[in-house]
């Protein structure tokens, strides 16, 4: 079906796209337009009921299939996803406002975790012992943990639903997402190739809408396992209600990423790097760096390399193929963005590059902002303390290696966090000593491949798990331990104490 032509788009349960119930529907737009493109419904109790049922349904056959056959199901939705990348890209760029490239990249970053989860059968071995006590043997199973619910944000409309997904479903799952109602075609695709790869209706649904839809998921009794990726109230919110409700909850919030730069830092890479990690899709990554630490007396050659730099990005929209650097996702965003640089600027900080009113030849109703970097910003300016999910760039200043550390460490938020020197000494120390989820060390942006787990520290991810990786599997299994004899005659008594070896 050629969902970009849809006026409203279904939703998508048991195999087929679903007409709702609900009469709530919500616009999608295009960010680089100001155009609403299509209509979104906004789930309600029965619909999400639907989508439960259907998943029920399918997890008896679906958990109980080989695991290979599930494999098989993956291998052939990663070539689907591989073979349609492009057209992805596409519909990604179209409602989220990212680069094309940059979308591309974002369904090859997701297509990975697909790989990765094609080795399942190897990857749901269990532990075995022989002989734990005498003639007794004893081994470990992972068992899928049932219809399990994924709730994602607007920022990776590819990338994270595929975070959780193939792996749950190769665990033996069934899974419902919740993709975000401002981007919200893509996830009907990857519910359409998934089908062509071969996955029996009902063990993939999507349900769409707001809070009415995610707490109807959080509260339903047959939804065993939540992951949740997006903002720090809600991942939090998300996490104290699943567990209010039995379930078990991965939710992963927001970030405030630091970069350091020491004195003995290649400055033209660094400059480079932190230009494409503060500024690519926006600053609209998880991952984007925001505040750069300058170390001792490197900070005034940084900030004119940054600012020189800043000044060349060309801002466009996504699908123009000159563009490095398209709009933020909604007006509103555009509006917290452009009044947060105005209260960077009366709370002190230096702007040095403003991005607020950039002209954007034939979009004059986009929501764009450009690049933008504010110098001698201090750690109680709004700047620093909040989120800002744009492209805006802080420098702060600090005397040491130790101070700069001593910061990472005092943000409420540790989801990455990168160092840039020529000193392997320096490295070490911050790989050891800052508290963040995932480091880099000459990398601004150190996403783990899909085989390492993905995930920070304090608030910026409530639960005990990560995503992908091993943590995933270890999210979306529980183990069952089995103890086995097999005695060969019914000699022996009652056993009225512990057990012990023997
Ligand atoms: P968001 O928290 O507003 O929304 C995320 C999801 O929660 C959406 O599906 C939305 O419909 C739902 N939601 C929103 N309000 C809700 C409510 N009151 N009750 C229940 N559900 C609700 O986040 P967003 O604006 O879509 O995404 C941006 C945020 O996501 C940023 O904070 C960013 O840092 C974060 N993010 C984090 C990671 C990570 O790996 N830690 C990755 C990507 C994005």
């Amino acid at each position: 079906m050629d969902l970009t032509s849809l006026e409203r788009l279904p939703m998508w349960i048991g195999g087929r796209a679903f007409s709702p119930s609900t009469a709530r529907y919500g616009e999608v737009t295009n960010p680089a337009t100001g155009e609403v493109i299509r209509h979104v419904p906004y789930a309600n109790g029965a619909d999400v009921d639907a989508a439960v049922a259907a998943a029920a349904a399918a997890f008896r056959s679906w958990s109980k299939s080989p695991s290979l056959r599930r494999a098989r199901v993956l291998m052939k939705f990663r070539d689907l996803l591989d073979r349609h990348k492009k057209d992805l890209a596409k519909i990604v760029t179209q409602e989220h406002g990212k680069t094309l490239a940059d979308a591309e990249g974002s369904v090859t970053r997701g297509m990975e975790v697909v790989e990765f989860a094609s080795g399942i059968p190897h990857l749901l071995k269990g532990e075995h012992s022989d002989n734990v006590g005498t003639d007794v043997d004893s081994w470990s199973i992972r068992m899928p943990v049932g219809v399990c619910a994924g709730i994602t944000p607007f920022n990776f409309p590819a990338m994270v639903p595929m975070w959780m997904f193939p792996i749950a479903l190769g665990c033996g799952n069934t899974f419902i997402l919740k993709p975000s109602e401002r981007d919200p075609t893509l996830s009907l695709r990857l519910a359409e190739l998934l089908k062509e790869a071969g996955l029996p209706d009902g063990v993939f649904n999507v349900v769409h809408g707001d809070k009415e839809a995610v707490d109807a998921l959080l509260a339903h009794p047959d939804v065993k396992a939540i992951s949740f990726v997006g903002s720090t109230p809600i991942a939090k919110y998300i996490y104290e209600t699943g567990a209010r409700h039995g379930k078990r909850v991965q939710a992963l919030g927001g970030a405030k990423n630091h970069a350091i730069v020491m004195p003995d830092a290649d400055l033209d890479y660094a400059t480079e790097a932190i230009i494409g990690a503060g500024y690519g899709s926006a600053g609209e990554r998880c991952m984007a760096i925001s505040a750069v630490v300058a170390v001792g007396d490197v900070a005034d050659s940084l900030v004119e390399r940054l600012a020189k730099r800043a000044h060349k990005v060309t801002t466009g929209p996504g699908d123009a193929p000159d563009s490095e650097m398209g709009p933020v996702i909604t007006c509103a965003a555009r509006d917290r963005i452009t009044g947060l640089i105005d209260r960077g600027q009366s709370e002190g900080a230096t702007l040095v590059v403003d991005g607020r009113k950039p002209s954007i030849a034939g979009h004059p109703n986009g929501y764009f902002v450009g690049p933008t970097l504010f110098d001698r910003v201090t750690p109680d300016m709004t700047i620093y303390r909040e989120e800002i999910f744009g492209p805006v760039l802080a420098v702060l200043r600090v005397p040491s290696l130790n101070d700069a550390i001593a910061m990472i460490n005092a943000n409420p938020f540790a989801n990455g966090a990168a160092i840039f020197t020529r000193s392997g000494h320096a490295a070490r120390r911050f790989e050891q000593d800052a508290e963040v989820g995932m480091a880099g060390i000459n990398i601004p942006i150190p996403v783990p491949m899909s085989f390492y787990s993905f995930g920070g520290w304090r608030n910026s991810l409530f639960g005990d798990l990560h995503v992908h990786g091993m943590d995933g599997v270890r999210f979306y299994t529980r183990t069952k331990a089995v103890t086995s004899r097999w005695p060969d005659d019914g000699s022996e008594g009652p056993g009225f104490h512990m057990p012990v070896m023997g």
